[in-house]
């Protein structure tokens, strides 16, 4: 496990030498932030702590076209191409712990190829959070400011400078490629690396205790807790789209003239037509039975398949809700109800 570091005046210099043999993805924008891949004018965000929509775009697109079909061809245009190795500079601790709960799901009954090609690819160099924001609640789900778990380096920000750590063989071989721009961390700086970790966990203001909950969901499948939670709800589908453990997919065939291709695109549960049967049946006809299945597959279906919470605290579903919905108050009212 080597310790580096990397003098901020250095930076630059850093992310260029990483982009000259892998593809760099940065965190970018200023309303919207989100990761992209660096090239030419794409300017670093500066002072955000965390991206508006999660990593999960790197392995898992928006939209992806899975294979064309051509106008008179029984055969199909093989894709995907070849991918190229990547790295994801400055992804947050609980923004990592939620790639590797994802993975679960792309190899659950069999790996998928179009995910896994992307993530065995893709090193994750994690920046640990020196200020937790309002709506973190990370520590409640087995995370925290500055865990390592789906991390292949971790690195902090010291003031002038940033700690770098290998945690994995994937990420010391990327350290090693820029050892350049690198050079031996001391005793004091990893102290100040592990102190401003315990600082950053005791500033996490939010928490909710998940005990009980995965069990006891079921119990409250006709409460009336779902109708009160979900009242507000306006059905845009936000929470899940900017959940970086949100996965849900649609498949659709697009025509281009005679030809046409297969795509896999991102898809919300907190949509009407999710659900929707060709009969016109809906068994989630209401935001009520929308908002209970959200909870419900993150906090007792995943954990039931994985052994997993699938959330990781990150606060995106609450500090972009239009209206609203607290995700920690929802589950403060199933911890009641139990
Ligand atoms: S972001 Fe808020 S309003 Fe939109 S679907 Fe989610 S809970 Fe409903
Ligand atoms: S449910 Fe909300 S808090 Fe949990 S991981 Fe998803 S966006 Fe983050």
């Amino acid at each position: 496990m080597s310790e580096k570091i990397l003098n901020k005046d250095n930076w630059s210099e850093f992310v260029n030498n990483l982009a000259s043999s892998q593809k760099v993805w940065v965190m970018a924008g200023e309303e919207a932030v989100e990761f992209v891949p660096l090239s030419e004018g794409v300017k670093e965000a500066e002072g955000v702590l965390n991206a508006t929509v999660p990593p999960k775009n790197v392995v898992f697109p928006q939209t992806e076209t899975l294979f064309r079909f051509l106008y008179g061809q029984k055969e199909v245009e093989d894709l995907p191409e070849e991918v190229e190795e990547m790295v994801v500079v400055g992804i947050r601790p609980c923004d990592a712990r939620a790639m590797s709960i994802v993975d679960n799901l792309f190899s659950w009954d069999e790996d998928d190829t179009y995910y896994w090609d992307k993530r065995e690819k893709t090193t994750l160099i994690g920046l640990a959070c020196n200020e937790p924001e309002i709506n973190c609640f990370c520590t409640s789900l087995e995370g925290s400011p500055a865990s390592t778990e789906g991390l292949d380096v971790i690195m902090a920000d010291l003031g002038d400078k940033y700690y770098l750590q290998g945690i994995t063989d994937k990420g010391e071989k990327v350290l090693e490629g820029v050892s350049g721009q690198l050079s031996d961390a001391s005793d004091a700086d990893k102290k100040a690396f592990q102190e401003n970790a315990a600082s950053a966990e005791k500033k996490i203001k939010r928490s909710i205790d998940t005990t009980g909950i995965p069990e006891g969901l079921p119990q409250l499948w006709e409460h009336e807790l779902w109708q009160e939670v979900s009242n507000g709800c306006l059905g845009c589908g936000t929470c899940t789209y900017l959940c970086p453990t949100c996965h849900c997919f649609d498949i659709q065939d697009e025509l281009e003239g005679y030809n046409g291709r297969r795509c896999r695109i991102w898809d919300s549960c907190m949509f009407s037509e999710y659900t929707l049967h060709a009969s016109g049946h809906n068994p989630r006809p209401t935001r009520r039975e929308r908002t209970r299945n959200r909870i419900n597959h993150k906090y007792n279906y995943f954990v039931e398949k994985f052994d997993k919470i699938a959330c990781v605290g990150c606060g995106r579903c609450i500090n972009q809700c239009p209206v609203n919905i607290d995700i920690i108050n929802i589950l403060s009212k199933v911890k009641e109800a139990l």
